[in-house]
């Protein structure tokens, strides 16, 4: 036993049923687990076959799990299997992350909540109702750019109104967690944009494309991502009536029709995102109903702030 050793604690990134694996050397020895469930590593002395510990509702139930490196070449397998018709696959996925307890101080500040999912899936319009349910405890970030303010725009409100120099200034000195050109104006979220609405003991809501969020993956922000899902392409196809809805812009009146096309790239921009980023993901969140996915996600949210003991990366080496 490894009393005297470092605690080793993993966070699953996949579901594992032993009842569904024909390779497990014990159905009753091996343990099951879902994505995001946290278990101690007892031993790590077999290269396939790892004992630990289940720490789900506070039960340490223990048991054999997959190894990283037999976990990592099933779904490697299991992914070729799948994007077997496509000329290139995602990387090999991760299996585990190495994970340290968190005890949030309740006068420390939120963790950073970060949206992220594909265009249409319905992050901007859960962003929108999260802080219309509680705008004194949601706060969103205000964003910069050159071009013009419009006449019934407030400056630091809708936007914070900046020349290009200064724009070009700050993507030079990194003040931008993520910025882009739109109809030849630059627009960006600045990192300071963040610490003021984390200052005012708000929980910051963020959202941006997965390969940003590395800008804010470190222990000052503890960000908290949620992924947000598209269901299968025939939920998506039945929805479509619902389209205003999804992609959030029921009260400007205007439906937004999405071609099969578009619920095709959707749902394989999500896989991309998932592929790639998945490791990132803390809760992932399928938008098949608008409602019921807000419902999910304010409750998942309020469940972490109540969480005595959050899980959160090694790597950010609190
Ligand atoms: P508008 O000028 O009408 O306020 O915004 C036009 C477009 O600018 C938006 O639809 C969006 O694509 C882009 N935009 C607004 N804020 C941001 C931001 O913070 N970052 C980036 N990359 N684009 C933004």
């Amino acid at each position: 036993m490894a009393s005297n050793k470092k605690k080793l604690f993993l966070r699953a990134l996949f579901d594992y049923d032993p009842d569904d694996d024909p390779a497990v050397p014990c159905k009753d020895a091996a343990i099951g687990f879902k994505r995001g469930d946290v278990l101690q590593v007892v031993s790590m002395e077999d290269d396939t076959w790892w004992q630990a510990c289940h720490l789900r509702d506070g039960n340490a139930r223990g048991g054999l799990i997959p190894s990283r490196q037999k976990s990592s070449r099933a779904r490697e397998a299991a992914r070729r299997r799948r994007w077997s018709t496509g000329v290139h696959g995602p990387t090999r996925p991760p299996t585990y992350i190495e994970v340290i307890p968190y005890h949030r101080d309740p006068k420390e500040r939120h963790r950073l909540v970060v949206l992220v999912g594909p265009d249409g899936v319905g992050v901007n319009e859960l962003k929108r109702r999260l802080l219309l349910s509680d705008p004194d405890h949601y706060g969103v970030t205000v964003p910069h750019t050159t071009r013009e303010k419009r006449r019934q725009e407030k400056e630091g409100v809708d936007y914070h109104f900046v020349s290009v120099p200064m724009f070009e200034e700050d993507i030079l000195n990194h003040r931008f967690i993520e910025y882009g050109r739109y109809n030849g104006h630059y627009y960006g979220t600045s990192l300071d944009s963040v610490n003021r609405v984390m200052a005012e003991g708000k929980v910051c809501l963020l959202d941006v494309h997965p390969g940003k969020i590395k800008h804010v993956y470190t222990c000052e922000y503890k960000p908290y991502v949620v992924f947000v899902k598209p269901p299968g392409i025939e939920e998506l196809r039945l929805t479509r009536r619902r389209a205003k809805f999804i992609c959030g812009e029921e009260d400007k009146g205007s439906v937004r029709v999405f071609s099969e096309e578009d619920f095709e790239d959707m749902i394989s921009l999500a896989d991309d995102m998932e592929s790639q980023c998945g490791h990132l993901f803390e809760k992932v969140i399928v938008n098949g109903d608008i409602a019921m996915a807000f419902r999910e996600l304010k409750a998942d949210l309020e469940r972490v702030e109540q969480t005595e003991v959050q899980w959160l990366p090694a790597e950010w080496m609190c």
